[in-house]
């Protein structure tokens, strides 16, 4: 029996299920597939963290006596080859994805596929209301995983000792240039050992509550990157934090992941389709999503937010709530288009919190906040970003502005000498609409 360990969003070897349940002969692989990668603009910054990521786990591989292939194509096509060289199954981790469940159903049929659940603490069949039905709303579901609040330590899988590496001819390692891209740079904590980076955040875990909302502060963990491919397990974080008294509400957004993976796996469709049973009349302007997307919109907070997104690929929780709430609600563009957006930008995307947390902004989710909650971004950056410190380190231009002129509705555009751009919209008036446009949807009625 030749197996075949099959990763992808999980690059590592501790914790991990296919090393656990893989017996005798393997080959670890890796594919950098191009139905994925042919979508993606030469600068993804991405592909070149798991790029790095993937080496990374090649020389951990080889320290336990394996290696990893790695290759480039269609996977269909790479299974082909290697069945033709005698392999028989292939081992790999659950992904909920749309496209990765298609492409792993074509992968069955060429050889014996077997998926195992870890990049998750639950497995999603598992967790149902008395019914019998999954939960729609987060707090219930909070509550049915008590049992793992409970559970001072989940039991993380062992490496099997006794795997031996296939002979196999495969030492070529594609160049990023080979592959289509440039080596891009990174943020610093990215290049860090994600288990140092818990560690040093577990010193400001008491702060995590007061802090996680202030923008221009370190509050938060900074771990959804590695997360999100796997170089940490979400069971090696929770075992880390979870000795910690002040654990409770860190740990609850982790469960939060979870519910948002949970929703995606019982409820596919709503990765492309409104979740509640609405037909919101969207406005889709096209020049207004242009200037959303470029941080044009006249209104600082969501311009400095969408503009630090372009450049580095990140954002902070709350400016992710801003912007998502301006598109959808202010500007009343359907929040596919924000969506799409942010996968294409995000160095943590993940589909399932990507969706459900455009769901829930949208108003349009399982359980999402009501439409007639319609952040003002001007309120928000007065409380999250009071002296503007976020804001002007991505807007120059406004570095000698009054704080307080940045968290008022045309306050920076008072100021004649500054090349700012005028608001695209009106506050009051967008709230208005969009109040209107869902009661239109009969949002009321679902
Ligand atoms: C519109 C929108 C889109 C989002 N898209 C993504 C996405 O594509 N990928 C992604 O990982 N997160 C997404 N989030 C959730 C959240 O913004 C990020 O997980 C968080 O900012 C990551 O930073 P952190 O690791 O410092 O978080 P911490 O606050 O340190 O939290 C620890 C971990 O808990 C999980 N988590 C925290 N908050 C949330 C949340 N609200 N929803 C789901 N999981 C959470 C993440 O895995 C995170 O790494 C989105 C939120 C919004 C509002």
């Amino acid at each position: 029996m030749k197996q075949i360990l099959w990763f992808r969003r999980d690059l590592r070897i501790k914790d991990n299920a296919i090393l656990a349940h893989a017996k005798g002969e393997v080959l670890p692989i890796f594919i950098f597939d191009t139905n994925i990668l042919n979508k993606l603009p030469s600068n993804d910054k991405r592909v070149t963290f798991i790029y790095q990521s993937v080496l990374n786990l090649k020389k951990e591989l080889q320290s336990l006596g394996l290696n990893l292939a790695i290759f480039y194509g269609d996977p269909e096509t790479v299974f082909q080859n290697l069945k033709v060289e005698g392999f028989t199954s292939v081992l790999c981790s659950v992904d909920n994805d749309h496209y990765a469940k298609k492409r792993d159903k074509n992968i069955a049929s060429i050889m014996p596929l077997e998926r195992f659940s870890d990049s998750f603490l639950i497995d999603s069949k598992e967790v149902l209301n008395k019914s019998n039905l999954p939960y729609k709303v987060f707090t219930p579901f909070y509550n049915a995983l008590h049992y793992l609040w409970e559970a001072n330590k989940i039991t993380e899988f062992t490496t099997n000792q006794n795997l031996s590496l296939v002979e196999f001819n495969h030492r070529h390692i594609p160049t990023l240039e080979e592959m289509g891209f440039t080596e891009q740079p990174l943020p610093n904590f990215l290049m860090q050992d994600p288990h140092q980076l818990l560690k040093i955040f577990s010193e400001r875990l008491a702060n995590y509550t007061h802090y996680r909302d202030f923008i221009a502060i370190n509050g938060t963990s900074e771990i959804s990157v590695h997360l999100r491919f796997g170089l940490i397990s979400p069971k090696e974080i929770f075992n880390a934090m979870r000795p910690y008294s002040e654990s409770k509400p860190y740990i609850r957004q982790l469960f939060f992941r979870e519910f948002y993976n949970y929703l995606l796996y019982h409820f596919p469709k709503s990765q492309f389709e409104n979740h509640k049973p609405i037909e919101v009349e969207w406005n889709n302007n096209k020049e207004h999503f242009k200037k959303w997307c470029e941080g044009k919109t006249g209104v600082p907070i969501v311009d400095a937010a969408m503009q630090h997104l372009n450049k580095a690929g990140l954002m902070h929780n709350r400016l992710r709530m801003i912007v998502a709430s301006y598109l959808t609600k202010n500007l009343l563009i359907d929040w596919r288009w924000g969506e799409t957006y942010f996968a294409e930008k995000l160095l943590d995307y993940e589909a399932s919190s990507n969706v459900a947390s455009w769901q829930w902004a949208a108003s349009t989710g399982s359980d999402a906040v009501p439409y007639f909650r319609v952040f003002n971004p001007y309120l928000q950056s007065e409380k999250f970003d009071k002296e503007g410190l976020f804001i002007k380190s991505v807007l120059p231009q406004l570095k000698e502005i009054d704080a307080k002129l940045l968290h008022k509705e045309n306050g920076v555009q008072s100021n004649l000498f500054l090349n700012y751009p005028q608001q695209i919209i009106s506050i009051k008036i967008s709230r208005d609409r969009v109040s209107e446009t869902f009661k239109k949807a009969h949002y009321e009625n679902v």
